[in-house]
C-alpha cells in the first residue's frame, strides 16, 4: 500500500516514501509519503486559503461535520481499532477503547462548537468607563499546526483537530512517523463529512524537517504539540511569537495509604502501570506504599502482573505487546540493568524478547535512577515504601515532571492535603493518575508542559479573545 500526502482535499504524490513496519512482527505495512519542504509549504498554503471559509462557517455546520466524523468512526470502529493495533502494536482491547474515546472527543468538539461565546464586561467599574456597553467574542486564530505522538494516534489527533475545527480554524497535521495510517483515515472521514478542501491537511515525514518549516512560517498562528519534552522545548524555543501549547511527558506517581483495601485497587493499578506497554504519558511509573501494607501490596501486585497475557496485538486476550521500537526495548533494558546494579530489587519481568519487554516490577529503587526520575515510557514500575504522608507527597514532588498524580486513602484530611500540595496538573483522589476522560482539563506543570487540552480548554487556546466596546452616551 502507498499513502500519499493529504493536501487541499486530495491525496498528492510525495517526492519520496518511507517504509512503515508493524512494530510487533516488523512486517511491511505501507510506503508513506515523506513531505519535502515544498510539500509542507503547499499544505500551509492550502490551510491559509481555507481559513476565511472556516472562519465564516456557522457553528452549527462545524458541529455537524464533527458529528459526522464521530458517526463514521462508530460505523468503522473495528477497522480503526485494527489500524491502531498494527501500526502502534496496541493490543486490540486498548485500541478499541481508544477508538471509543476518539468518538467521545469529536462528540465533545461538536458540542463545544455550538457554545463558543464571550461575556459582557462591566466597563463602568472604573472611573471614565461609564456610558459603554462592552462584550467579548472569540475568533479563530487562523492556521494551526498540530504535531502528534505515536501512543494515542487517533485520540490525540482528535484532541487537536477536534477543537481547532470546532473553533473555525484550519489545520496542518503532522502525525508521528510510526502512526500515520490512522491520521490519514481521519482526513478521509473529514472529507466525507463535508469539511472544505484545505481545512485539514495531513503531511508525514521526518519530524524535525517538517517541524522547522512549520515553525518558520508566519502564516501559522499556533503550534499545538504533544510528545517528548526534548522536542517540546525545541519547538517552544524556535516558534517566535506563535502561540504554543505543549503536552509533554511525565513519570507519574501514585500514593497508597495504610488502610486501603488492596484487592479492590490492585487490578486497576496494574492496568495503570502496564496498559499499552507503559507507553502512556500518565502511566504509573512510581508507586509509594505505606510501610504497614508494603509487603502485602508488592506480593499481590506481582501476582496480578503475572496474569497479564503477552503477545500479538491482534489477539483478543493480549494485554501487553511490542514496544514501539527495538531501540526503546534496548534503552529500557539498560535503564533496568543500571537500577539493579545500584540496589533496586527485581520482583518480576526484566527480560526482553524481540520487540517485547516483559512487564517489570522493581522494589526499593533509588530516586536518582533513570527508571524513577526520567520518563521510562515502558512496562516498568517502581514500588517504594513511605512512613508519613508528608514524606510521600515530597517523594511524588521530587520530579522534574508534573502531569497527574493519584492517591488512594481513606483519610479525607490526607486526601485534601495531597490535593493541595501535589505539584501536578491533576490530582486523582482514590483513583490512579492514569485516569482521563476527554472533556476534563488536562495538561502539566514543570517539564510536563504548558496549556490545557480537554475540548473546552483547547478551544480557549485556539481562539483569540476580542473586546468590542460601544460608546452609548
Ligand atoms: P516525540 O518523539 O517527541 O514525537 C512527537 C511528534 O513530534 C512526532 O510527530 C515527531 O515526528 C515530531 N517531531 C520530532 N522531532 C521534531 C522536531 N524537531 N520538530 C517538530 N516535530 C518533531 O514523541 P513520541 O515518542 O512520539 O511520543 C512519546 C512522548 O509523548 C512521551 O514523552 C509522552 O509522555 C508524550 N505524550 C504526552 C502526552 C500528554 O498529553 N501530555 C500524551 C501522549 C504522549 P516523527 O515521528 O517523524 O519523529
Amino acid at each position: 500500500m502507498k499513502k500519499d500526502l493529504w493536501i487541499d482535499g486530495e491525496f498528492k504524490n510525495a517526492s519520496s516514501y518511507m517504509e512503515l513496519k508493524n512494530p510487533y512482527n516488523l512486517e511491511l505495512l505501507a510506503h508513506i509519503g515523506s513531505a519535502s519542504q515544498e510539500d509542507v509549504l503547499s499544505a500551509v498554503n492550502a490551510a491559509y486559503q481555507a481559513k476565511a471559509k472556516m472562519a465564516e462557517m456557522p457553528a452549527y455546520e462545524r458541529a455537524e461535520i464533527l458529528e459526522k466524523v464521530a458517526h463514521l468512526l462508530k460505523t468503522e470502529r473495528e477497522e480503526c481499532a485494527e489500524l491502531i493495533a498494527v501500526e502502534a502494536a496496541k493490543p486490540l482491547k486498548a485500541a478499541r477503547a481508544e477508538v471509543d474515546r476518539t468518538i467521545m472527543t469529536y462528540t465533545f468538539a461538536a458540542h463545544e462548537a455550538r457554545r463558543i461565546h464571550g461575556e459582557t464586561v462591566p466597563m463602568d467599574g472604573a472611573p471614565g468607563g461609564q456610558g459603554r456597553l462592552a462584550f467579548t467574542i472569540r475568533e479563530p486564530l487562523g492556521v494551526i499546526a498540530a504535531i502528534t505522538p505515536f501512543n494515542f494516534p487517533m485520540n490525540l489527533v482528535a484532541h487537536k483537530v477536534g477543537p481547532a475545527i470546532a473553533a473555525g480554524n484550519s489545520v496542518v497535521l503532522k502525525p508521528a512517523s510510526q502512526t500515520p495510517l490512522s491520521a490519514y483515515k481521519i482526513a478521509e472521514y473529514f472529507h466525507s463529512a463535508g469539511l472544505p478542501a484545505g481545512a485539514l491537511n495531513v503531511i508525514t515525514g521526518s519530524g524535525n524537517k517538517i517541524g522547522d518549516v512549520l515553525m518558520k512560517d508566519n502564516r501559522i498562528k499556533m503550534i499545538t504539540f504533544t510528545g517528548s519534552p526534548e522536542v517540546g522545548s525545541y519547538i517552544r524555543e524556535h516558534s517566535g511569537l506563535k502561540r504554543v501549547t505543549l503536552e509533554l511527558g511525565s513519570n507519574s506517581a501514585l500514593i497508597v495509604d495504610d488502610g486501603v483495601v488492596l484487592d479492590s485497587v490492585i487490578p486497576r493499578i496494574v492496568n495503570g502501570a502496564f496498559a499499552y506497554q507503559g507507553q502512556v504519558c500518565i502511566s504509573i511509573q512510581r508507586i509509594y506504599v505505606h510501610e504497614n501494607i508494603f509487603e502485602g501490596f508488592v506480593e499481590k501486585f506481582v501476582s496480578e502482573t503475572k496474569n497479564l497475557k503477552v503477545g500479538n496485538p491482534l489477539e483478543e486476550d493480549t494485554d501487553i505487546s511490542a514496544m514501539i521500537s527495538r531501540g526503546d526495548v534496548q534503552r529500557t533494558k539498560e535503564w533496568v540493568g543500571e537500577a539493579l546494579n545500584n540496589g533496586a530489587q527485581l520482583r518480576v519481568g526484566g527480560r526482553a524478547e524481540d520487540g517485547i519487554f516483559q512487564p517489570t516490577v522493581l522494589m526499593n529503587v533509588p530516586s536518582s535512577e533513570k527508571v524513577s526520575c526520567e520518563e521510562v515510557f515502558a512496562p516498568v514500575v517502581s514500588i517504594n515504601r513511605f512512613t508519613e504522608m508528608d514524606e510521600a507527597i515530597n517523594l511524588v514532588n521530587d520530579s522534574k515532571y508534573g502531569l497527574q498524580a493519584g492517591i488512594f486513602t481513606n483519610d479525607i484530611h490526607k486526601a485534601l492535603k495531597a490535593a493541595k500540595k501535589l505539584e501536578v496538573g491533576g490530582v486523582m483522589i482514590n483513583e490512579i493518575p492514569t485516569f482521563r476522560v476527554d472533556q476534563m482539563p488536562y495538561g502539566g506543570v514543570k517539564m510536563s508542559g504548558m496549556g490545557r487540552e480537554g475540548i473546552k480548554y483547547a478551544v480557549e487556546e485556539m481562539t483569540e479573545l476580542k473586546l468590542i466596546s460601544f460608546k452609548t452616551e
